[in-house]
């Protein structure tokens, strides 16, 4: 039989490109979606050509391939599906990763960004979720991890756009697990803490005329206060939990907290 098939948005970098290295390096050949060339202006850089190029699978075994993807226009969805089933004739496994960040004072808050949020990390649940049902129900052992946060589960001040469009993929998540058991997929979320990616050095750290290695001390010291464990969350942490949830059969609806201890509920 052909090896299981993992689709992962915003897979070209960040916490998505940790959970394409684990997919690939555990038997699924990878398809990652992400904007590369189709990127629009945004308050930091979303992943370039060159990113969604650069990802390239570390095992002989397994395959990774990448496709220009925008998880909020319905047709670049559908033909990331279809590259993604004329590639690799199967898909099993799709992670909704793919998540933008915007923070700041209501007053100040343009109508505009606060659609591309929503757009980017609700409304590209529902696109994407619906462009794969039909090969996921074919799986008939399909999984769907959505990347919710835990700014899904408590408001944050200035984060209204964030913290509800994060809401709303734990309900989507708990809604389409209801709708898509009979078809044997399973859908959950993962809610990671805090991890140093390009939403935090780029943008939520208030630090953006320190160069790249003051960045990542001062997030280390900026982060670590704020959390039980004392350590800042990696990628690879978010990676194995999305592995956890694409491989564990008897659990569907949940959102998984990886936060060393910032959010307990
Ligand atoms: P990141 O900016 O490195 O990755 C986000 C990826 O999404 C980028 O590759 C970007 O190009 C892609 N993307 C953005 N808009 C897109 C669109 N319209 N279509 C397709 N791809 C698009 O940041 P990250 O931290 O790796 O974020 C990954 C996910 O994790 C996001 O959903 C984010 O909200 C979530 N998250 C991150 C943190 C954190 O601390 N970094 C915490 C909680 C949740």
């Amino acid at each position: 039989m052909s090896p299981k098939v993992a689709f992962v948005t915003g897979g070209a970098r960040g916490i998505g490109l940790a959970i394409v290295q684990k997919f690939a390096a555990s038997g699924f050949n990878v398809m990652v979606g992400d904007l590369g060339s189709s990127q629009s202006q945004w308050n930091y850089a979303l992943a370039s050509a060159d990113d969604l190029a650069s990802v390239k699978s570390t095992t002989t075994e397994t395959e990774i391939a990448a496709v220009e993807l925008d998880v909020t226009q319905e047709s670049s969805c559908k033909n990331a599906i279809a590259a993604t089933l004329k590639k690799f004739g199967r898909l099993d496994v799709l992670i909704n990763n793919a998540g933008i960040v915007q923070s700041g004072p209501l007053e100040e808050f343009s109508e505009q960004d606060w659609d591309q949020v929503f757009a980017v990390n609700s409304k590209g649940l529902f696109l994407m979720s619906k462009a794969a049902l039909e090969p996921l129900t074919a799986s008939g052992d399909a999984a769907i991890i959505n990347t919710a946060s835990i700014a899904g589960k408590k408001g944050v001040r200035n984060m209204a756009a964030y913290c509800g469009s994060k809401f709303a993929a734990i309900g989507i998540t708990q809604s389409l697990a209801a709708e898509f058991a009979p078809r044997h997929i399973r859908v959950n979320a993962i809610c990671p803490g805090i991890v140093g990616t390009a939403m935090w050095l780029e943008h939520l750290l208030p630090s953006n005329t320190l160069d790249q290695q003051d960045k990542q001390t001062n997030f280390e010291e900026a982060v670590s206060s704020m959390i039980p464990l004392k350590r800042a969350q990696s990628a690879e942490d978010m990676a194995d939990a999305a592995f956890y949830l694409a491989t564990a059969r008897n659990v569907t609806g949940v959102a998984l907290t990886i936060a060393g201890g910032m959010e307990m509920n």
